[in-house]
């Protein structure tokens, strides 16, 4: 038996979700965070193998015949994917955190029965809406798109173990850590 648990962390877009869970993994050495493959181009300040391992459609699409991910999807024209080996060789040295979206984490609650599921919502539909309009950065249409993938990921969170507002960092966080080790103190 594995050492570490799984735990899959979602949230809609523009909800603060790498804020909460760069302080929950804050000093955790038991804590391993799941590093996705991904076929979109990094952003500034994002690092190879760390944010992401960057690749492109090609290989990802060679990963997916070659059976390499635990779960994967389709996101703004982009692929996103869990590779399986990394999460299990991270699970025999503590607990595991995936950040994906409701689509990974629905494939991989039918594949790892045990997995915990924590969906981050914001303290409401208008505060996201705000946060989101706030960003300022994008066309009209792909603010739409935006909204209207808050809209779906916020209907998904009806499915998962856990949902925390995040109303202010540090207590999101708490909770989350809480759940963590409610969940690891199990047997
Ligand atoms: P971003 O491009 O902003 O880093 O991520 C966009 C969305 O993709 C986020 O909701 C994030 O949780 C999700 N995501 C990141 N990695 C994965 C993954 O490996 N699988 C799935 N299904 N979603 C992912």
């Amino acid at each position: 038996m594995s050492k570490g648990k799984l735990f899959v962390i979602s949230g809609a877009s523009g909800v603060g979700k790498s804020t909460v869970l760069a302080k929950v993994m804050e000093g955790r050495e038991d804590l391993k965070f799941s590093v996705s493959a991904t076929t979109r181009p990094p952003r500034p300040g994002e690092e190879e193998g760390v944010s992401y391992y960057f690749v492109t459609k090609e290989r990802f699409e060679q990963m997916i015949r070659q059976n390499a991910f635990l779960e994967y999807d389709a996101h703004m024209a982009n692929f996103y994917g869990t590779p399986e080996k990394q999460v299990d060789e991270k699970l025999e040295q503590g607990s595991v955190i995936l950040d994906i979206d409701p689509n990974g984490a629905f494939q991989v609650r039918q594949k790892r029965k045990d997995a915990v599921l924590i969906f981050i919502t914001p303290p409401s539909m208008q505060a996201l809406e705000q946060r989101l309009l706030g960003r300022g950065d994008t066309s009209k249409e792909q603010m739409q798109m935006r909204l209207e993938r808050a809209h779906w990921e916020m209907e998904q969170s009806k499915q998962y173990d856990y949902i925390v507002v995040n109303q202010q960092v540090d207590a999101c966080a708490e909770e989350i850590t809480n759940i963590i080790a409610k969940h690891c103190a199990e047997e």
